[in-house]
């Protein structure tokens, strides 16, 4: 009974047009689908757009030595081991042909003297593996995938979010969703889906993300019954701005120590000696992200609260030209000249290693027919990720789950949508206008404090309890969340929903990380502080089990012999 909704059929939906999703429907139509795409924002304008310092491929255009193998290596070891590691495998093996294959559809990289795509250093990296375009990498990225894209024939939806998957018994039938302008439903019939729509960073206040990462993709996973991956996975990026407090969080790309950038604290001491001497800054995101956090916490913090980051040792032509956005952002936000003087950073919440569990060759959740690849699905960072390894990651899987939902589409029968869903569906998006209860923002902010503070970069089981109370007492408050006003445009109705979302995924997150009893990455638990040899062969999973939320753990696939002997080789 889909008379009532405005309805579109296709084999395959993607749902989010970042560089998951733009590659997968490349995929999925090259493989003979018909593919429609849906996104909340305006083609264009995903998250990926913002991605900076670039993308991590063991190509060897400036160090020889660099092989797929180092960085299979290096992302085990960025991740300490709880990466599935098939899916760093083929991450590793795979990236450097589809940056290739990028260049072949237009992209255009900075360049080595010769000609090749040029390559910088990043942390965790063995050798200077990063191919970039100066600091906007991700528009380059984007501005391919959409153009080939759109040019090979893709359906795109624009400004529309989709806010249930409707399914057919085990399988999936299809979504429900409304236009951002109009506020009116509609529908989307689906042999199979792919989920591509980012990360949480929205539940935290102090995030380098923007307004569209509120979790839904994981949230209409696990609501379908897909179970999500070792959630406690929250990285927390050093390097975010901490001044003037409008633009608290917005990135400083890691590129900028990728260029040689120093950190300093207020008297001065480079402290990354303490703490990583052989990497220094260069060295994994948690353990520089807690080292400026503790030079704060004891007192040897910038005025406003975070480290001195220093690139001004180089020519300010050089500066300009490799970070022509953080000169432009310091000078506009802050009123600093990075090429005469420092920055100051402190961390900010970056991304999730989280998420819907996949398999690795076809990218598909524990349901059949549904499909999730990019920052929404887990396994291939493992307990911390690397820069520059998200963007491999998305084209890298993109495609694997493109090609998998093809093929699922050609065999799978489809099915027409069941009318008590989308009622259920429909009711759910309407009930806010009916409430009197609060309206989201406050919730929003209180949801926020509570993920900032006490499911933060430190962590404990007195502040994880805690933060289970009061996401607890948010629940009633979020189902009684009230909005005025009509459908229409009204951004306060589509946070209604997003609430629900960073609610339910804020609760997997802070109950994985109360079970998880040690620290790894980027989950530090100060009343657990070493790395805990059982726990590292441990996954935890989350699922909803007869409407509550269930935890359990699962071993660790074993690594095969000859990948053990690579890491024992390379030590
Ligand atoms: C400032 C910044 C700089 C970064 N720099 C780098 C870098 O240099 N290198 C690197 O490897 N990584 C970097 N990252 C991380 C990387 O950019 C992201 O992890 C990656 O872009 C995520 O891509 P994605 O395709 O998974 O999601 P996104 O690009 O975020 O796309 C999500 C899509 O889903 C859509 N969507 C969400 N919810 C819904 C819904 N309910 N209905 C319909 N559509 C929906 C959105 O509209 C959007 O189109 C950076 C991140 C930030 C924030």
């Amino acid at each position: 009974m889909t008379a009532n909704y405005e309805t579109h059929e296709h084999d395959v939906l993607i749902i989010g047009a970042g560089g998951a999703g733009l590659r997968a429907a490349i995929e999925a139509l090259a493989g003979g689908a018909r593919v429609g795409l849906v996104c909340k924002s305006l083609l264009g304008k995903a998250h990926t757009v913002m991605a900076e310092g670039g993308i991590a491929a063991a190509m060897a255009n400036v160090d020889k030595a660099d092989d797929w193998r180092t960085h299979f290596c290096d992302t085990m070891r960025g991740g300490k081991f709880l990466n599935n590691w098939r899916m760093a495998q083929l991450h590793a093996q795979e990236a450097p042909e589809r940056v290739r294959e990028l260049e072949q559809w237009g992209a255009l990289f900075d360049r080595t003297d010769s000609g090749d795509i040029l390559q910088r250093a990043f942390g965790g990296h063995t050798f200077k593996r990063l191919c970039h375009v100066g600091d906007r990498t991700g528009l380059e990225l984007i501005r391919t995938l959409q153009d080939r894209g759109v040019q090979q024939g893709i359906d795109v939806f624009m400004e529309c979010t989709i806010t249930r998957l409707i399914k057919d018994g085990d399988g999936i039938a299809g979504a429900f969703g409304y236009w951002r302008e109009t506020g009116r439903f509609v529908v989307f019939k689906a042999k199979a889906i792919v989920i591509a729509t980012g990360g949480i960073g929205k539940a935290w206040k102090i995030t380098s993300n923007s307004w569209e990462y509120t979790a839904d993709g994981m949230a209409l996973a696990y609501e379908a019954g897909a179970d999500l991956l070792d959630m406690e996975f929250v990285q927390f990026h050093p390097t975010g701005m901490v001044w003037p407090p409008g633009v608290q969080g917005l990135l400083v790309t890691e590129a900028v120590r990728g260029e040689g950038g120093i950190l300093r604290n207020k008297n001065g001491e480079r402290f990354m000696e303490k703490h990583d001497p052989k990497r220094m800054e260069l060295s994994t995101r948690d353990v520089v992200a807690r080292a400026i956090y503790s030079e704060v916490r004891e007192g040897r913090g910038t005025p406003h609260g975070g480290a001195f980051l220093d690139i001004s040792h180089q020519p300010a032509e050089y500066v300009k030209k490799k970070l022509p956005s953080m000169y432009h952002q310091f000078k506009e936000l802050a009123d600093v000249d990075i090429t005469s003087g420092p920055m100051e950073v402190g961390p900010t919440c970056h991304y999730m290693m989280g998420g819907i569990r996949v398999d690795a060759e076809t990218a598909q959740s524990t349901i059949p027919g549904l499909y999730a690849a990019g920052e929404a699905a887990a396994g291939l960072h493992g307990a911390n990720r690397l820069g520059g390894n998200s963007l491999s990651d998305l084209l890298v899987f993109g495609r694997r789950a493109g090609k998998a939902a093809a093929e699922y589409a050609k065999s799978a029968a489809g099915s027409a949508l069941d009318s008590a869903q989308l009622e259920v569906a429909e009711r759910e998006m309407l009930a806010p206008f009916e409430h009197n209860g609060e309206y989201p923002y406050e919730i929003h902010r209180d949801l926020q404090e509570t993920m900032q503070s006490l499911v933060g970069i430190f962590r404990n089981e007195k502040d994880l309890r805690n933060a289970l109370e009061h996401l607890e007492q948010l629940k009633p408050r979020v189902n009684q969340v009230r909005i005025d006003g009509s459908r229409m445009f009204n951004p306060g109705w589509h946070l209604t929903r997003d609430l629900k979302s960073m609610l339910l995924i804020s609760e997997a997150v802070t109950r994985s990380a109360l079970a998880r009893q040690e620290s790894r990455g980027a989950h530090s638990r100060i009343d657990y502080p070493k790395l805990d040899e059982a726990w590292g062969k441990m996954n935890n999973i989350i699922s909803e089990q007869g409407g509550t939320m269930a935890l359990r753990q699962e071993a660790v696939r074993e690594m095969p012999a000859d990948l053990q002997k690579l890491l024992a080789e390379t030590k």
